[in-house]
């Protein structure tokens, strides 16, 4: 970038508002992924007539921009690939308007997930997708990747509860999209296309969320196992039961021990497999549905099944399966993340391949996640300068998705596509599948500006 170029920058963002020197770039090179590139310029918005101002210099000058929340995605989104300009949405997090009475909260998209709980909390109102990530991603990297999270299984993902989106698009007109109301049928039905559009459509700088009413109970338990399929059976068990569970997570052996080395949160060594379940609603309807998921996880092997009878009981479970992939990270030098994800029936079968794929090419694997949604977490733990075990890893991977896709699942339930599963698009939704999303893609983006090289290959006409 010149240095004229580089003052029109300055004179959108300001000068505290835009970097440019080496030392200070790299703190926007990646993200939670493998993927890393330097930009020439980061810039922090703080109006969405800024970012407006920036999408119209980018298609003058032909400058590519890359938007980041807070660069905790694990699928490469936020990284510049092609250079350009990184911008970062972090500092937009003025609450517009909390509307009780409608259940809805307008924000700026660069506030913290975890913000909005303590808000909306006053009028006993809750915002229910609650990514692993929660502290520190923010609700634009949510929509853009439609994140997903522990409560997915019985309140859904962000896609749920997206109402409304003010949007940038990549030529730089700002466009306000969705409604407030229940019920909305005047055009296109455009919203969903933004929710996980991974930042390839539009910047995203406001949204309405719906809320829901905090429910007035919860039970926690741990249902412990000696077998890896007796925990994946039980999981299809407890909704045959017709209960739905707030969460129910899946963790194995290796996942349990790294969290005890990292932290003590009182798991059991030498279980199998366990699943961290809550019920919540009205008293007597959670408690009840924990005894049905009692019943279920006993007739499918469980050894054991203990409920907390506190609050941080429930909050320690909690917090060993939040720092599970941080704890796994600390097993060797690296690891690869996955999110393949099946129908629930279909989870001992999923499970069993993962186990089968390690052993094959030799390899250590953690097994966690979010057991009810089908949306397991295969982490492969591995030491990135050994080639023979990175060859290995990336065959074991790709045999993963293989299975993921005969077992009619998908790739990805969460994490996106990016960089990390570009290569893989194209077998899960077929040269026809893409051809859609590169139309789509020319029509917003015609020039290919907008963080390019993501998802899928797109050369402009
Ligand atoms: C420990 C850990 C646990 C995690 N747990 C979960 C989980 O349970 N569920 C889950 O779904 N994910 C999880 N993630 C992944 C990640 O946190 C989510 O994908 C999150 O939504 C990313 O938010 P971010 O603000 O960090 O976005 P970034 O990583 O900064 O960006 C992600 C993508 O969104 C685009 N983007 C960001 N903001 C905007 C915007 N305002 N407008 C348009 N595009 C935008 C970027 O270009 C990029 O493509 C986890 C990650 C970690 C590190």
């Amino acid at each position: 970038m010149n240095k004229r170029q580089l003052e029109e920058l300055v004179e959108i963002f300001g000068k505290d508002n835009t970097l440019s020197e080496p030392e200070d770039l790299m703190s926007y090179s990646y993200d939670a992924s493998h993927a890393e590139a330097l930009p020439e310029v980061v810039v922090f918005a703080t109006t969405t007539e800024q970012i407006s101002a920036l999408m119209k210099f980018a298609y003058k000058e032909h400058i590519p921009v890359t938007p980041r929340g807070q660069g905790s995605g694990l699928s490469g989104g936020s990284v510049p690939i092609q250079k350009g300009v990184v911008l970062v949405l972090d500092k937009m997090q003025k609450v517009i308007d909390f509307d009780p009475e409608n259940r809805l909260i307008t924000v700026e998209t660069g506030i913290t997930t975890a913000d909005i709980d303590p808000i909306v909390a006053v009028a006993n109102l809750f915002y229910p997708p609650d990514p692993g990530s929660v502290a520190f991603s923010t609700i634009g990297g949510n929509i853009a990747e439609n994140a997903g999270g522990l409560r997915g299984l019985k309140y859904g993902v962000t896609k749920d509860y997206v109402k409304m989106l003010k949007v940038v698009l990549p030529k730089g007109d700002i466009v306000t999209i969705g409604s407030k109301c229940v019920k909305h049928v005047a055009g296109f039905n455009i919203e969903p296309i933004f929710v996980g559009s991974e930042g390839l459509l539009g910047v995203i700088t406001e949204v309405t969320l719906a809320l829901l009413p905090i429910p007035a109970h919860r039970e926690s338990a741990l249902a412990i196992f000696n077998t890896l399929d007796d925990a994946a059976r039980s999981v299809a068990a407890i909704i045959a039961a017709g209960v739905t569970p707030s969460t129910m997570e899946f963790m194995d052996n290796t996942t349990i021990n790294a969290i005890q080395n990292f932290k003590d949160c009182n798991l059991p060594r030498d279980a199998e497999a366990v699943l961290l379940i809550e019920t919540d609603g009205e008293k007597g309807s959670a408690i009840g549905e924990m005894e049905k998921i009692k019943v279920a996880v006993s007739e499918n092997g469980a050894r054991d099944f203990s409920m907390a009878t506190n609050a941080s009981e429930r909050d320690l479970l909690f917090e060993g399966r939040r720092v599970a992939l941080n704890a796994l990270a600390n097993v060797k030098p690296n690891l690869i993340l996955e999110d393949a994800t099946v129908v629930r029936s279909k989870l001992p079968e999923m499970v069993k391949g993962i186990v089968d794929i390690a052993t094959r090419y030799d390899l250590q694997v953690g097994i966690f996640g979010h057991a009810g949604d089908g949306n397991l977490h295969p982490t492969f733990l591995i030491n990135k300068n050994d080639s023979d075990e990175m060859a290995r890893t990336e065959k074991a991977v790709k045999e993963l998705f293989e299975l993921a896709i005969d077992l009619e699942g998908t790739i990805s339930g969460e994490h996106g596509i990016g960089l990390e599963k570009k290569p893989f698009l194209e077998d899960q939704i077929g040269a026809a599948g893409i051809a859609v999303l590169r139309d789509i893609k020319r029509t917003f983006d015609p020039e290919n500006l907008l963080n390019p090289g993501k998802m899928f290959d797109f050369t402009p006409v």
